[in-house]
């Protein structure tokens, strides 16, 4: 067995271990202006009352620019648009002038980029098939920061809500992607499924989107985490209300489950082993089917 000496072996967290405050928001959100019930006056408000700290309104191909809401609201507005027309919808936040849907997904991903946005591959799992963001697609795809891996609305339509599969599978052959949840409202009754708690230090527009690309967030659906800290090949996380946590691995395979609200997993001393699992990844399980999905934490191996 060849050993991993620490000069040898890094593991790269995103996560901040001081200098931030945790921002609970959505980023997927529909209004009157697309194919929501309910006008962005309301659906902010709804927002609003759930306590979140900053909203993203994505109207299908409609932007719904935060500048003409943000006086009536303490929430950190972040402007986004959904692609939609012509292929699978892509998630375009921080826009500054709305990307013409097309049927070439990379030329869409290539504009939100010069744009000086980032894109998100959304719900991969919707559609009878399972398969509204084909597989294929999405591994080629260059230059998306991230995909849903769960979208609230999906869950009263065909398909799953979550898409770790897809995650893992896209992890596995080195893609660095990060995890969104996001409700999709559509209804005032979507509203508060799933959300990103993000690492920022300070409540701004540029703050929160800054985390976001470097991936200082968790996706939730009701677990919420306190503190993730690396201490050479050990991992640790805290919680205030997860009942079972998981380390995972290339292909999601679990190799350490502890019930309770904090764990620690510690990583083994064999330099093989790290070099074929790429990446650690922490799901927390909560009460009623309560979930947290931390993003992933590279091995590197030089
Ligand atoms: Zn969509
Ligand atoms: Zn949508």
């Amino acid at each position: 067995m060849i050993h991993a000496s620490m000069s040898q072996i890094k593991l790269l967290s995103p996560y901040l271990t001081e200098g931030y405050t945790w921002l609970k928001g959505n980023l997927h959100t529909h209004t009157t202006f697309s194919d929501g019930t309910h006008t962005a006056e309301e659906v902010i408000a709804n927002y609003e009352q759930c306590g979140y700290d900053f909203l993203g309104i994505s109207d299908h191909d409609v932007f719904t620019a935060p500048h003409d809401y943000q006086h009536m609201t303490q929430m950190v507005l972040i402007p986004v648009v959904e692609v939609t027309s012509l292929g699978p919808h892509i998630q375009q936040i921080g826009v500054h002038q709305r990307v013409e849907p097309d049927t070439d997904r990379q030329a869409v991903v290539d504009r939100i980029n010069s744009d000086g946005g980032f894109a998100v591959m959304n719900h991969p799992n919707w559609e009878w098939h399972f398969n509204h963001f084909p597989q294929e697609m999405m591994s080629d795809l260059q230059g998306a920061i991230g995909l849903e891996v769960y979208n609230g609305v999906i869950e009263r339509l065909d398909g799953s809500a979550l898409a770790s599969d897809r995650w893992d599978r896209l992890l596995s052959v080195g893609r660095q992607l990060w995890g969104f949840a996001n409700d999709d409202a559509h209804y005032p009754t979507d509203v508060g499924v799933a959300w990103n708690v993000v690492q920022s230090p300070a409540r701004s527009a540029d703050d929160i989107m800054s985390a976001l690309r470097q991936g200082q967030f968790y996706a939730s659906t009701g677990v919420m985490v306190k503190s993730v800290e690396i201490d050479g090949l050990c991992i640790r996380i805290e919680t205030e209300n997860a009942q079972r946590i998981r380390f995972l691995t290339r292909f999601g395979t679990i190799r350490s489950s502890t019930d309770g609200a904090s764990a620690e997993w510690e990583l083994p001393d064999n330099l093989t082993q790290l070099k074929n699992w790429r990446y650690v990844r922490i799901e927390c399980y909560g009460e009623g089917g309560r979930m947290a999905w931390l993003q992933p934490i590279r091995i590197d191996v030089h």
